[in-house]
């Protein structure tokens, strides 16, 4: 069986106040459930998420680091800070990463070694853009996405991997994949791994679908055979709505 997560990317959102606040109530919220369930707040509360979430088994992310172990890299964070306070995930590739930070498959690519390297957990994110999909496009640009950042990994350490196909023009737009699309299209991304690495890698892989996820149709997305779950980004803000989500599953 494929582990079935639910994943909250807040983004820049939540002073410390609120980040508490929101854990708080996701603690009593999310009780016993087989879904595996990870938040992604800010940098600068990491350490106090890790703290207050000791005792759950929420999982705490980071949602981005930097590719090199230390050095003159004003503003940035190395995969060995966030061990150090217990962070041992990392959201690697999100399309506004991609896109209002100029980061590029390869250097996804290094940031993915870098992350294995210290034995993290990453919640790789790819997706076409709208473009894309109108020239009917999307399945070369996410197989481009995945070759060029994270296919060169060896075998033994999808382990460490969670995919998260974000389609840049359903994220915070309230336009979703229809579950149709999401399913084709996880249904690829699951073959070509099959035929890249092997059948096994590519049925143990959990591939998350994230853009405009909501409470109201989080259900019908998640009952696709090869949806194994979502990244939510605003409605991971609300704890009640987040906890809808991940009991849809
Ligand atoms: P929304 O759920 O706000 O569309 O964001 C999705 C996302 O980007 C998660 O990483």
């Amino acid at each position: 069986m494929r582990k079935k997560i639910v994943a909250g990317n807040w983004k820049m959102n939540k002073n410390l106040a609120e980040t508490k606040t929101l854990l708080l109530e996701l603690k009593t919220k999310l009780t016993a459930s087989q879904t595996e369930i990870i938040v992604a707040p800010t940098y600068t509360n990491l350490g106090s998420a890790v703290e207050i979430l000791e005792d759950s088994s929420i999982t705490v992310a980071a949602q981005n680091m930097h590719q090199a172990e230390n050095g003159a890299y004003t503003g940035e964070i190395s995969a060995d800070m966030l061990k150090s306070i217990g962070v041992e995930t990392v959201i690697l590739g999100h399309s506004e990463r991609r896109a209002y930070f100029g980061e590029t498959d390869e250097l996804l690519a290094s940031k993915v070694n870098t992350a294995l390297q210290h034995d993290m957990t990453i919640i790789f994110c790819f997706g076409e853009e709208l473009e894309d999909r109108k020239k009917n496009n999307h399945f070369s640009v996410v197989e481009n996405q995945l070759k060029k950042g994270v296919f060169h990994i060896a075998q033994e350490n999808w382990k460490n991997v969670i995919l998260a196909y974000e389609p840049v023009w359903a994220i915070g737009t309230g336009e979703t994949a229809s579950p149709e699309q999401a399913q084709e299209m996880h249904a690829f991304i699951r073959k070509t791994i099959a035929n890249t690495f092997s059948e096994k890698v590519a049925d143990k892989v959990s591939i998350l679908y994230g853009g405009s996820v909501k409470p109201n149709n989080a259900e019908e997305i998640f009952a696709n055979p090869d949806v194994d779950g979502g990244l939510i980004g605003g409605a991971a803000l609300d704890a009640e709505n987040f906890a809808v989500i991940a009991n849809a599953i």
